[in-house]
């Protein structure tokens, strides 16, 4: 048994404090915030079963000048953004080659593949069954010709991973989602797929369950960590922490928390947006509205609208087009009675350029460990990227730790 300390109490901090604790550790985290407060609170909340490809960058010149020329709302790309961004961006570039992808999915679709089994075991012990919907994500298409070639890819992709999927009529779709406004072309359900309606209530759930097994979760903003020869030493605005083992979960912030150690890690930091609906009635599941860049899923608060891709620099202002967009888009198939006060919000997605998270042992460090970079899909990964890597604490050497290694 040894102690550790993890930095960040996202969904991959908490992730990773449960798993260490499972295997005897004595654990303690840390954040300046509570327990799934910043990027897994504002996600879309989807547990993507169906993810198994991780998110590439377009290599066609068509979708690179639409994106350039700002006529997708996928992504929208500020010229200013790219002089900081231009290595993080080249290198993404480059792993995005089909070799390259094609040498990353395995490893991605190994993680994913067990990621609803991870939450689950989680939410039985943390008493969490009414955070998690068990129905489902959607794809809805307004033309027949978008459905139709989406569901070739869909067929090919549920093959190649073993998923569930079917293909519905806007009539079927309508059946199912009664409060829909509109009849759609038809829509594609990835059956494995979970979401939460409140994916900070998820993290905090866990986190109580860490709690109440002898974990302690602290709160205040760690200012730096010094190495000594009896491991690490986490300063912080209250006092000082020490333990032999540190672990990095700090999502989006990790790259600059490591500078002072000499760590250079490339992350191209697309951020999102969310605001949140006053909707007449729900939905079941969360539905990608394609063309249109968003996600939209019934949330505690309302129908949450999730955007997609800003790359901007840091200090940007916030930009309205993408979740204005989406919101027109969602309201032309549900009945919208205008956003729900102070409910905008914008977090960064923390893309490593090789597509995969770094988890592992740090490369010059004894005692210090990364779980960061989980891009897309952290509010999925996070349980079993926390098993990785604590199995990789006690040993583990197969093909998935050197994959993941940082
Ligand atoms: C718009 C959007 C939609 C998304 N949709 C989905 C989805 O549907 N499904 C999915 O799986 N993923 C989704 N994601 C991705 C997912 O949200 C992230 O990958 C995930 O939340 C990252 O978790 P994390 O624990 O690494 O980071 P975070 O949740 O950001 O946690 C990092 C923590 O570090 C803390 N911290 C930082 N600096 C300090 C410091 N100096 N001292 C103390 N604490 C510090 C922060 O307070 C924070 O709590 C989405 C992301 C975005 C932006």
């Amino acid at each position: 048994m040894a102690e550790f300390i993890v930095l960040g109490a996202g969904m991959v901090g908490i992730g990773t404090a449960l798993a260490l604790q499972a295997q005897g550790h004595a654990v303690r985290v840390i954040d300046r915030r509570g327990p799934g407060e910043e990027t897994s609170h504002g996600n879309a909340g989807v547990i993507q079963a169906e993810a198994r490809v991780p998110y590439a960058m377009p290599r066609d010149w068509g979708t690179l000048i639409r994106y350039g020329l700002g006529r997708s709302n996928d992504l929208r790309l500020d010229a200013l953004a790219l002089p900081g961004a231009a290595r993080a961006l080249l290198d993404y570039y480059r792993h995005s080659a089909p070799s390259r992808l094609a040498a990353a999915v395995p490893h991605y679709a190994a993680i994913i593949g067990r990621a609803t089994e991870d939450h689950g075991h989680l939410v039985a012990a943390a008493g969490a069954d009414h955070l998690i919907r068990r129905t489902g994500l959607g794809e809805i298409y307004l033309s027949e010709r978008d459905l139709d070639s989406r569901a070739r890819d869909a067929d090919d992709l549920a093959k190649a991973h073993g998923l569930a999927w079917r293909r519905l009529t806007g009539d079927d779709l309508r059946a199912e989602e009664p409060d829909l406004t509109d009849t759609p072309a038809g829509a594609i359900v990835w059956n494995d797929s979970w979401s939460t309606p409140d994916p900070a209530a998820l993290v905090r759930a866990y986190a109580g369950l860490f709690e109440n097994r002898g974990g302690t979760v602290l709160q205040a903003t760690v200012r730096g960590v010094t190495q000594r020869p009896a491991g690490w030493c986490v300063t912080h605005d209250d006092g000082q922490l020490n333990a032999a083992h540190l672990v990095v979960a700090l999502g989006p912030w990790s790259p600059d928390f490591l500078k002072p150690l000499g760590y250079r890690v490339p992350m191209v930091r697309k951020r999102g947006y969310h605001g949140h609906f006053d909707m007449k009635g729900g939905l079941t599941r969360p539905y990608v509205l394609a063309g249109h860049g968003v996600v939209i899923s019934s949330m505690t608060r309302g129908l949450r609208i999730t955007t997609g891709a800003h790359l901007a620099r840091a200090d940007a202002p916030p930009h309205a087009g993408q979740l204005a967009t989406g919101a027109a888009a969602a309201g032309k198939l549900v009945a919208l009675n205008g956003a729900v006060p102070d409910s905008r919000w914008q977090g960064v997605r923390p893309c490593l350029p090789r597509m995969l998270p770094m988890v592992g042992r740090a490369p010059r460090h004894e005692g210090l460990w990364f779980n960061f970079g989980h891009g897309h899909q952290g509010l999925t990964l996070g349980p079993t990227t926390g098993r990785v890597l604590a199995d990789i604490v006690g040993g583990r050497q197969d093909e998935l730790a050197r994959a993941l290694a940082p």
